[in-house]
């Protein structure tokens, strides 16, 4: 994009604000789509270990404020949140320090990328990329079959479901260290089914990094 389209967009985005001042999309807070009292309640979530990958990070736990913005991230159309849940994807990176050459995202469905216009993971991710200064690739993964919902799945079914859905492009991450960015982690069958076609392209260290991480409660007895 040149210099005066960015400006212009930016004057724009600018313009909108003052017209309709941004609400926290948790608290409904004006200023900010997503507020830095909803951050500070955001709880940390356990560290976390997926065999597989080289290295997993997830900041936050998928509840309250997380669990809302990543919702309105994905289904209200609010792209700009992307900008301060990639800053918390960065504060997990940079705890990691890992050596990334590339960054990348798990891809999204065709039928739901041209329903919602964007991948919230890419946006993440070149977020990242950008704090950082890596390179982010959103082509290095693909979508080679379209995978039914996980949300009923159990762990075992995910990893069913998702087992060579993805291939990645050796020209890309072939001798890369390759960074694969999700917005919400839960089992990891995704990542790792990203991670396997990464290897299987040549990619020499695959680690995995998500906003969130699904809570699991222990079942009662
Ligand atoms: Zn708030």
């Amino acid at each position: 994009m040149n210099q005066l389209k960015l400006l212009t967009r930016q004057t724009f985005t600018v313009a909108m604000d003052l017209l309709f001042p941004p609400h926290c999309v948790s608290c409904e807070r004006v200023g900010s789509l997503l507020c830095d009292r909803c951050i500070a309640t955001m709880t940390p979530a356990p560290e976390r270990v997926l065999p597989g990958l080289d290295g997993i990070r997830v900041q936050v736990n998928f509840e309250g404020a997380a669990s809302a913005a990543i919702h309105a991230l994905k289904y209200d159309r609010q792209p700009r949140l992307a900008e301060p849940l990639g800053n918390l994807l960065h504060q997990a990176l940079q705890v990691a320090n890992w050596p990334v050459d590339v960054v990348t995202a798990v891809p999204l469905a065709a039928g739901r990328l041209q329903e919602r216009g964007y991948n919230q993971a890419a946006l993440l991710g070149d977020c990242v990329a950008r704090l950082n200064g890596w390179t982010f690739m959103g082509e290095a993964v693909t979508r080679l079959r379209e995978t039914p919902s996980q949300v009923h799945l159990s762990a075992q079914e995910r990893r069913e479901n998702v087992a060579g859905a993805f291939g990645a492009r050796s020209d890309l991450v072939a001798g890369k260290r390759v960074l694969v960015v999700d917005d919400v982690l839960t089992t990891g069958a995704t990542l790792l089914a990203c991670a396997d076609a990464l290897r299987a392209a040549g990619a020499t260290c695959v680690y995995g990094a998500a906003v969130a991480g699904a809570v699991f409660h222990a079942e009662p007895v």
